[in-house]
């Protein structure tokens, strides 16, 4: 496996897979992997011939104040831990050469950045869709694998490839969790112990909600107030929780098929996010 951590050789790698008629995989991180990270890499690595895995902690998606100094680095195991799943390349830029002094272009999906975790952090998605839009330029994949951990993300990207007639397909691929139901994020790291307990409480309301919904409750304000119940059983402050249509992000009041509950907790310093989608059968 390759490290490439300037433009130009990423550039040229990919030129040559190109000429050899080789389809190219993405997956896009921001390092520190975990299994999440590492289910993305291995279907990459099963449904395309070279698969680029992108470690780039991307200063533009981070608000001021936010924790883009402190966000977890180990480039080291995360390069053993790629190759083992499949990775042909780690691209690791450095932010300067992402963004040098005389940067001034951005990608935003409007109205869709505005929602769920784009309402307390305004400028997060205009940053993730500029990097995603320079990894695309940059990379030019064939097929892009994301997370469904990061619900919205998808969305945004997926309409930002639509909008801009990129001619990327985009996977997007189920969430990894631990053992007792927490999602794999790299920002668990964060949690002591009892954090790490607290934080059980986002799979628990989303699982709550659920079961709910099966049982033929439909009103959303009913529902959120039992996941407000379970979360603030622990030491936890609720960003937003969210029941909206899983393509527009619009919120409904009454469910009807099928819809996205999302939400955003802080568990200490760790704003952890999580969703699932439920179908309610009319
Ligand atoms: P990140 O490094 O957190 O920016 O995530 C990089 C990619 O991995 C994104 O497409 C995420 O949605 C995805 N991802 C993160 N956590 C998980 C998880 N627990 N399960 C599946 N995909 C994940």
């Amino acid at each position: 496996m390759k490290i490439i951590s300037s433009i130009n050789e990423m550039a040229s790698f990919v030129k040559d897979a190109k000429s050899k008629a080789k389809s190219i995989g993405l997956v896009p991180t921001m390092g520190y992997l975990h299994q999440g990270h590492l289910s993305l890499i291995k279907e990459a690595r099963a449904v395309t011939d070279m698969v680029v895995v992108s470690i780039f902690v991307n200063p533009t998606q981070f608000e001021p104040g936010e924790d883009y100094a402190s966000y977890p680095r180990d480039m080291k195991r995360d390069a053993l831990e790629a190759e083992k799943a499949g990775a042909d390349v780690i691209f690791a830029p450095r932010a300067e050469q992402m963004y040098p002094e005389s940067y001034s272009t951005y990608v935003k999906v409007e109205g869709l950045s505005e929602v769920l975790c784009g309402r307390n952090r305004p400028g997060h998605f205009r940053g993730v869709t500029t990097v995603c839009a320079k990894l695309f330029s940059i990379v030019k994949p064939d097929i892009a694998f994301f997370g469904q951990k990061d619900a919205q993300q998808s969305v945004i990207i997926q309409k930002m490839v639509k909008d801009l007639n990129m001619d990327i397909k985009l996977k997007v691929l189920p969430t990894v969790r631990e053992g007792d139901g927490l999602a794999m994020s790299s920002r668990n790291k964060y949690l002591s112990s009892k954090q790490r307990k607290d934080a059980l409480v986002l799979h628990k309301a989303l699982d709550q909600a659920k079961s709910v919904i099966e049982a033929g409750e439909n009103d959303v304000s009913k529902i959120k107030e039992r996941m407000r119940n379970i979360i603030n059983k622990v030491d936890s402050k609720i960003d937003y929780i969210s029941i909206v249509d899983p393509d527009s992000l619009k919120d409904v009041s009454i469910i009807s098929g099928r819809v996205l509950i999302a939400l955003a907790i802080w568990i200490g310093r760790a704003r952890l996010i999580d969703n699932i989608i439920v179908t309610r059968n009319q």
